[in-house]
């Protein structure tokens, strides 16, 4: 038997228990190895039985007075006394009468189980017990607990264990040598007994460091060996124009913010190399992203070379084409400015590929009109992706391949990433981060109310409306459907124009029509609306200065991060805004919402949803898959430093993962996954 048998190999292991592994998806002696414990019980600790205490125990013991015996109903007793130097204890066990014949009095046991008052009297329940001279595997220890199947218990999965633990001494070690000796990590063999059979607390603690440990290397190794190779291709070199750069700042209708100067100097130092840029600028909403880009874009035209800004709605696209040209005109540059998205006529769409395809157009801004199959771009330097996250890996890519070279890339986005994620998963970025809001910006007063409270804020919404204020009432769904709950945009909508009769209610939502999701946000805009009524199609990048009033309805169905942009899109002109996060009656508030309160950092709120719910939360469960981290924790700090500090001594050392087999092929695979380009 070896590694790759199949687990019908193992001895006990015949084919009804193999479909039950099948189940949990292992059908080799490998993949059972590498079936990990989800918990463990500490059994560890061998009490004296005149020490015990109600609780989970462990005594070593001989037994006398076993015998069992039939009660009331069919139910079965058996029953013994454990004995120890230091007194005895009753040990009971119901329904399993096999147990009284296979006992033997006098020879040595370990006994685990919980030790409690049942009937009126102390006595061990339903314990584990094992022959001190066996190696114990239920008792005595740290006993490990399995995700369980049907049919398939964890003292079975345990069984089976035991009897490839030859074969898990043939695990070579995965990692460079120096790397084990350098952060005291355990051999990989080593921690694959432990993390099945740990004897005590440090040896579980050993083994799952050393575990974790290659996990989160791994990661940070492949997202190293990404940005390597990014090095070796070669794209359009962008000279930094002084003069210009200042000529635009001086027409510019405000003052940067440090944050921003900082972020636009990284962009041109990083343009300014025959290797591609592939930085990200985080900030949260209204941090000014877009003037960053702009500014970037400013040395690419001014070379002769295009760019293209990419943002996920038409909207947006529209409100940054007004924006940008507003900037570029100052400088004379304004008519390189083109904007392609769907809803254009099909004369302007074609007018407008023709001059992104002759190169007349410089300073290009669509939405995923851009990346059609069809549309040639004549010389694309210089990729601008706005809300990053609402864009999957292959439309990206799409939009690098319309360059003849790879493509210096500026990805934008309000969703922070916590620390932790920023080293592992997007190793191979360069982050800049805007966190100074621009001056005069006020924070946005939050509260979290019930949905009685939220019947009684009536007035005060009319007297905001009365004072020429605009209102956002966010539902978390449009329709009814089985699992959403009953604020609907639809039924909202509806109540929304019966409480407020005077005023005007619009309502806009996904499955609306682009011209219609278009004109219904044009109207809000143009201030012919006063109450909106929407889902989270308002999450998107837009700037409306008389909007102060943000109701949320059954926020808790939202993320932190989510609900932190969604309030962001409030209070944005010169009065303070106020954003309501409504929770239904029955909801009990739990610190998620309750930070929203307190906290106006979007970084903070990242790093709690980290901990309270998982990457996953925050950046969708694609990327949550690639993650994989079975043992380590994303919380852990320490420990992602030390495996990220490992990964970059690997590659600055030259090591090759060709001598690394298992690495090699763990890393090639995370590779694909977290190519963010
Ligand atoms: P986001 O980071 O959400 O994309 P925008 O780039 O849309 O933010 O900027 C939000 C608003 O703030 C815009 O109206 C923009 O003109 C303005 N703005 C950007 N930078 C500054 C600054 N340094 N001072 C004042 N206003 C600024
Ligand atoms: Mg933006």
């Amino acid at each position: 038997m070896n590694l790759s048998s199949p687990i019908t190999d193992i001895k006990g292991v015949g084919d009804k228990l193999a479909v039950l592994f099948n189940r949990l998806k292992i059908s080799s002696v490998d993949e059972l190895i590498h079936y990990y414990p989800r918990r463990y019980d500490d059994y560890s600790i061998i009490t004296k039985i005149a020490e015990l205490k109600p609780g989970p125990a462990t005594v070593e013991v001989e037994l006398t007075n076993i015998g069992g015996k039939y009660l009331r109903r069919g139910m079965h007793l058996t029953e013994a006394i454990a004995r120890d130097d230091s007194g005895s204890v009753r040990l009971v066990w119901f329904n399993q009468p096999y147990r009284a014949t296979s006992l033997r009095s006098g020879t040595k046991y370990f006994v685990s189980g919980v030790y409690e008052l049942k009937y009126q009297r102390f006595s061990i329940n339903n314990p584990s017990i094992e022959l001190k001279k066996d190696f114990p595997l239920n008792t005595a220890r740290i006993v490990p607990k399995y995700p369980e199947t049907k049919g398939l218990t964890s003292n079975e999965i345990r069984k089976t264990l035991n009897q490839v633990l030859p074969q898990i001494e043939d695990y070579q070690e995965s990692l460079p040598v120096e790397i084990v000796k350098q952060y005291d990590l355990i051999p990989l063999a080593k921690a694959l007994l432990l993390i099945h059979f740990p004897k005590d607390a440090d040896e579980l603690e050993a083994a799952k460091r050393r575990l974790g440990f290659e996990e989160v290397f791994s990661l940070v190794l492949a997202s190293q060996l990404n940005k390597l190779e990014l090095k070796t291709d070669k794209s359009q070199n962008i000279q930094f124009d002084q003069q210009l750069a200042k000529q635009f700042v001086d027409k510019l209708k405000f003052k940067l913010t440090d944050d921003q100067r900082r972020a636009i100097w990284q962009i041109y130092l990083d343009m300014d190399s025959e290797h591609p840029m592939n930085r990200l600028v985080e900030g949260d909403v209204g941090s000014g992203k877009t003037v960053v880009a702009v500014m970037g874009g400013l040395m690419v035209i001014n070379q002769g070379r295009q760019v293209a800004l990419m943002a996920p709605t038409e909207l947006l696209a529209l409100q940054h084409a007004t924006t940008i040209h507003q900037m570029l005109k100052p400088l004379g540059l304004d008519k390189s400015v083109c904007l392609l998205i769907g809803s254009l006529g099909a004369k302007q769409k074609k007018l407008a590929a023709q001059s992104i395809a002759s190169g007349k157009a410089k300073f290009i801004i669509g939405t995923h009109a851009l990346i059609q199959e069809h549309l040639d771009m004549d010389n694309l330097s210089l990729a601008v992706i706005d809300e990053q996250h609402r864009f999957g890996v292959n439309q990206r890519q799409a939009l690098n391949l319309k360059a003849k070279s790879m493509p210096h890339v500026l990805s934008l986005s309000a969703t922070p990433i916590p620390r932790s994620l920023a080293l592992t998963l997007f190793g191979e970025l360069d982050i800049s981060r805007l966190k100074q809001k621009p001056i005069g910006r006020k924070p946005i007063e939050t509260k979290v109310i019930s949905e009685s409270q939220y019947d009684r804020l009536t007035d005060e919404i009319t007297k905001r409306v009365e004072n020429k204020q605009q209102v956002f009432i966010v539902c978390p769904a449009i329709e009814q459907t089985s699992t959403t709950n009953k604020h609907t945009a639809a039924k909202t909508f509806e109540l929304v124009k019966k409480r407020y009769p005077k005023y005007k209610v619009g309502l806009v939502h996904g499955k609306l029509s682009s011209l219609d999701k278009n004109a219904s946000m044009q109207d809000f805009i143009d201030h012919k609306i006063d109450i909106l009524v929407a889902t989270t199609v308002i999450e998107v990048g837009i700037d409306i200065p008389a909007a102060t009033t943000m109701v949320i309805l059954s926020s808790d169905n939202f993320g932190l991060a989510q609900l932190h942009q969604l309030r962001g899109r409030v209070g944005r002109g010169d009065k303070p805004g106020i954003c309501y996060l409504v929770h239904d009656d029955n909801v009990t508030v739990g610190p998620r919402l309750k930070a929203l309160e307190t906290s106006n950092d979007g970084f903070e709120l990242a790093e709690l949803d980290l901990k309270l719910r998982g990457p996953g939360a925050i950046y969708g469960h694609s990327q949550h898959g690639v993650l994989d981290l079975r043992i380590a924790r994303l919380t852990d700090t320490n420990l992602i430093i030390e495996a990220r500090n490992a990964a970059k001594y690997f590659v600055s050392n030259g090591l090759n993962l060709v001598q690394y087999e298992q690495l090699a092929n763990r890393v090639s695979k995370l590779q694909k996954l977290t190519n963010l380009n």
